[in-house]
């Protein structure tokens, strides 16, 4: 059987990350795990509760607290909180918004790597986020860093989910640019490309070219691991 690899994709909002992780898997038989959901539900958590996005201690203890399950369904992956399924609940506004705020906080970020770390350790994984290649899989076997312009991203963001109060892909744009401001330029696991990850640009290119470039460098990772008998354990 061939070795189940670790591919890693990290890149900005918008880029097409969870459309080709999903489709990836789905050709390789991998699971697909969308990081950003863990930000995301512990945002919602933060809301629901009053929490403020700035309360290092609070959003540790209620990350320590909080039970996270990717599940499968007939509609897709869904994404369990406590038991309760958050999956759409997560996509809104104001938890996109406030998911970019509690991140930037090491208390957060160190239990929800742990887990995503617990979700790689058979490989057999495609994991989308900011610090997947850099930090939580350093040593993934493929690394992609998936990027676009702002524009299309924010017109593809607004097509997608033509959020409701969300008036126009300008006001989309805008918010994203904030986003990926404080994601590129926070202290802890800032997005940046990893040194040895491949960046390809999706400005141009469907997600299905995308997965297609992506699958030559699993098919050429795959072969050389075969040929010189190297396992990499995760
Ligand atoms: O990918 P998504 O837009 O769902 O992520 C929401 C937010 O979660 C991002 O803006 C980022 O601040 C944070 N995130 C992160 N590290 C990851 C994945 C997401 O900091 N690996």
């Amino acid at each position: 059987m061939p070795k189940q690899l670790l591919i890693a994709i990290d890149g900005p909002s918008g880029a097409g990350k969870s459309t080709v992780a999903t489709l990836l898997a789905a050709r390789l038989g991998y699971t697909a795990v969308d990081s950003g959901a863990m930000y995301r539900a512990l945002a919602l958590l933060a809301l629901e509760a009053g929490v403020d996005p700035s309360d290092r201690p609070a959003l540790g203890r209620l990350a320590a607290s909080a039970e996270m399950r990717f599940e499968g369904g007939p509609n897709g992956s869904r994404f369990l909180l406590n038991g309760r399924d958050v999956t759409d609940a997560l996509r809104s506004p104001e938890v996109t918004r406030a998911a970019s705020q509690v991140s930037v906080h090491p208390e957060v970020r160190e239990n929800l790597v742990k887990r995503q770390r617990a979700l790689g350790r058979q490989g057999g994984l495609v994991i989308e986020g900011r610090d997947i290649g850099t930090k939580v899989f350093p040593d993934a076997d493929v690394k992609i860093f998936l990027d676009a312009s702002l524009e299309v991203r924010g017109k593809r963001r607004f097509q997608e989910r033509q959020a409701p109060g969300q008036a126009n892909s300008e006001e989309v744009i805008r918010e994203m640019a904030e986003r990926d401001q404080r994601d590129q330029h926070r202290e802890q696991s800032p997005l940046v490309p990893a040194e040895d990850s491949v960046r390809i640009d999706s400005t141009q290119l469907s997600a299905e070219a995308v997965v297609e470039k992506v699958l030559e460098l699993v098919q050429r990772k795959t072969a050389a691991a075969g040929s010189s008998g190297k396992q990499t354990l995760h």
